[in-house]
């Protein structure tokens, strides 16, 4: 029997968990190959299969991303329950997919700040690189393994997104090292104007509700003083939220309730002027002034260079309602 291994990125799973769990599995399936030709006995101690999943329903510009490099999409794993996982863009639980509690997890491949506690050594390899898919894609330069152009397309694509092409805080030398290597292997001369497809796509919200905008990349925090959801969502231009505002912002309050959130924020990040207008639903106003550093007007306020929400704005929230 084989073993099956599902590598899994986490909920509201954007392009770069997408994008790692498929070309991770394609990586662990070539450096152990499958025991194809082997007989019963070789059967019987088992091999590895490594399988991409994701967490949830893919976005508009993962969906397009997959289409463009012929990937189709992967499983939808929505529990773990009893499953051997290997967990890549994500390490905190609070992120990933339901039971993770009771999974077998065997690796961790990641790029945010550490938050996980295991009963088990285990491979564990975190960066503080721009996206996980410069991880894997620098495993294989180092293992010589072939990337074929597909590959290094949907690869280079979720590290344009995840780096803001290359604006964002969080893009190292390594990563943009990296998009030059992918570019080349994918023939994508000028890359960032592919970036900029993506973005356009990503930002095109016309016909999706004020709920599955504020979903569409969206993580919860378990800091020490409550639950906070923090969504993001690009644009190339912030005007194209301006009507959008006060749904979005009930949603928000909705959300805060339902679920039980001390705090559910938006940040509508413009990467042309690079900066981000905030929507706040919040159950203390005074205390997330002080973490962001300024006053709300209305439950909204702009910051400028603010675009990262790992680098910039996480941090900010967890130096508050973390103590
Ligand atoms: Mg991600
Ligand atoms: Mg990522
Ligand atoms: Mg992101």
């Amino acid at each position: 029997m084989l073993n099956k291994i599902y590598i899994i990125g986490h909920k509201s799973p954007d392009l770069d968990s997408v994008a790692a769990a498929i070309s991770y599995a394609n990586f662990k399936n070539r450096r152990s190959p499958l025991p194809r030709d082997c007989g019963e006995a070789e059967m019987q101690s088992g091999g590895e299969e490594y399988l991409p999943a994701s967490a949830g329903a893919m976005n508009k510009e993962t969906v397009f991303a997959l289409e463009k490099f012929g990937f189709e999409a992967p499983e939808i794993l929505k529990n773990a329950d009893g499953k051997k996982v290997i967990l890549v863009d994500h390490n905190e639980f609070a992120q990933a997919a339901d039971g993770v509690e009771n999974a077998e997890i065997i690796e961790v491949l990641d790029h945010h700040k550490v938050d996980f506690k295991y009963s088990e050594p285990i491979v564990f390899d975190v960066r503080p690189w721009g996206a996980s898919c410069s991880i894997i894609a620098e495993k294989y330069f180092k293992n010589n393994l072939e990337l074929n152009k597909n590959l290094a397309g949907l690869m280079l694509a979720a590290i344009l997104v995840d780096t803001v092409i290359t604006k964002s805080p969080t893009c190292t030398e390594n990563d943009k090292i990296i998009i030059e290597k992918l570019a080349g292997i994918a023939d994508i001369k000028h890359w960032q104007e592919f970036g900029m497809e993506i973005f356009k796509i990503r930002s095109s919200a016309s016909e999706l509700s004020d709920a599955e905008i504020i979903k569409s990349d969206f993580k919860d925090f378990n800091f020490k003083q409550g639950k906070f959801g923090i969504g993001q969502v690009e644009t190339v231009d912030l005007n194209n939220f301006a009507d959008r505002k006060n749904g979005l912002m009930d949603e928000l309050n909705k959300l805060k309730n339902s679920e039980n959130y001390h705090s559910v924020i938006l940040f509508i990040t413009d990467i042309i002027k690079e900066g981000s207008e905030f929507l706040v639903a919040t159950n203390d106003q005074e205390k997330v002034e002080q973490a962001l550093g300024v006053k709300l007007d209305n439950n909204k306020v702009y910051i400028k260079g603010v675009i990262s929400r790992k680098k910039q704005v996480a941090p900010k929230f967890a130096g508050v309602f973390d103590e």
